[in-house]
């Protein structure tokens, strides 16, 4: 996706960094997949966004513990689920059935969006 920028000009742009005293870090612009640069001032920056990154450090950690967030969700929903599901297969009464369907509908709902979060990133 997008136009194909990322190739020569990432290139040209690091070793203009590397030129200028810029030093190459081991974490990657999470937009670009690119090396980040730590310049002389002590900002780092992507040499394709050619902004700086502040939140490489801060940015990556919210998001590494917002993924633990969500992940014991998802196994909380899958939990419920099949405590549901042993509610209705112990249930006769068609009626008493909906109310924990009902739940299940919106336990499902959830794993979509979570699904959706995961691949977004
Ligand atoms: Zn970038």
């Amino acid at each position: 996706m997008g136009r194909g920028t990322t190739g020569d000009d990432a290139i040209k742009q690091m070793a203009q960094l590397l030129r200028s005293g810029a030093t190459m870090l081991s974490q990657t612009c999470p937009v670009h997949g690119v090396p980040l640069f730590k310049l002389k001032t002590g900002d780092i920056i992507c040499p394709v966004c050619r902004k700086r990154v502040v939140f490489v450090r801060e940015g990556e950690e919210a998001k590494a513990m917002g993924i633990i967030a969500l992940s014991e969700l998802e196994k909380t929903v899958y939990e419920k689920i099949r405590f549901l599901t042993g509610l209705i297969s112990s249930e006769e009464d068609p009626d008493r059935m909906y109310e924990p369907l009902r739940l299940i509908i919106a336990c499902l709902e959830v794993l979509e969006k979570l699904k959706r979060l995961g691949t977004g990133a």
